[in-house]
């Protein structure tokens, strides 16, 4: 349990260095812990450290933690894949939807989200590489996306959300922030108003915080590698 508070300390010493190197304040970036294949003892453990956003890729996996943390103060955010079986669920259970690719997605969430939880949080999650067989809208189709996600009134776009293809020999990550970046500088533009842009994870958060990142998702860096 110590080493997840040091791991938490050293996990927002880097954010807080990357912002200084990108000339940005501290507060314009959040840190998402991403607690999948881990226990909600670990959870339990970041929590006491100080850390209250959560992020889960699968929905019966999180909602087992949920129910044995019982914890209002914690706020989850969906982030795998979401199969229309799924969205009462998520509706029901989180405070955000991060990956959100399809317009029956944001239809169903919308409809199934209780109204006394107000709106859903929702990013589209954008598959800014084009890569075949990755979760992710493609660029050109965000623009009629988020024209539908804001009409819904289950929901609330907050932003952008993205996995770049791996950083290889031919492929620098900074390439994809920066695409992603000026789509959401373009729907800024258009005058959607969004203030999340989440891109980031264990092996490049300090160049995703560089090309403007507000929230980075950290899972192995945090909790150690998942099995
Ligand atoms: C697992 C996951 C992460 C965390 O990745 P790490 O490399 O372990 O930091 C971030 N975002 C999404 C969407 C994930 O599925």
């Amino acid at each position: 349990m110590n080493d997840l508070n040091a791991n938490l300390q050293n996990v927002n010493a880097r954010i807080a260095r990357a912002c200084q190197q990108a000339g940005r304040a501290r507060t314009e970036v959040s840190l998402l812990a991403v607690s999948k294949g881990h226990s909600a003892a670990s959870v339990r453990a970041l929590r006491a450290a100080g850390q209250l956003a959560f992020g889960e890729n699968y929905v019966q996996e999180a909602r087992a933690k949920q129910a044995e943390l019982a914890d209002p103060a914690l706020e989850w955010h969906f982030i795998g894949p979401i199969q229309s079986n799924k969205t009462a669920e998520i509706a029901r259970h989180f405070d955000w939807a991060q990956s959100v690719d399809r317009e029956i997605i944001l239809q169903r969430l919308s409809r199934q989200r209780p109204e006394e939880l107000g709106a859903l949080n929702v990013c589209l999650q954008v598959n800014i590489d084009r890569e075949e067989r990755k979760a992710g809208a493609a660029p050109e189709s965000i623009p009629e996306l988020a024209r539908r996600a804001v009409a819904l009134p289950g929901l609330r776009l907050r932003g952008l959300m993205a996995i770049p293809k791996p950083a290889a020999q031919n492929h620098d990550p900074a390439h994809s922030f920066r695409a992603l970046k000026a789509l959401f500088e373009r729907l800024r533009v258009a005058g959607f108003a969004l203030d999340t842009l989440s891109m980031g994870m264990s092996a490049d958060l300090e160049q995703a915080i560089m090309e403007g990142s507000t929230m980075v998702r950290i899972g192995t860096d945090l909790f150690g590698r998942r099995d």
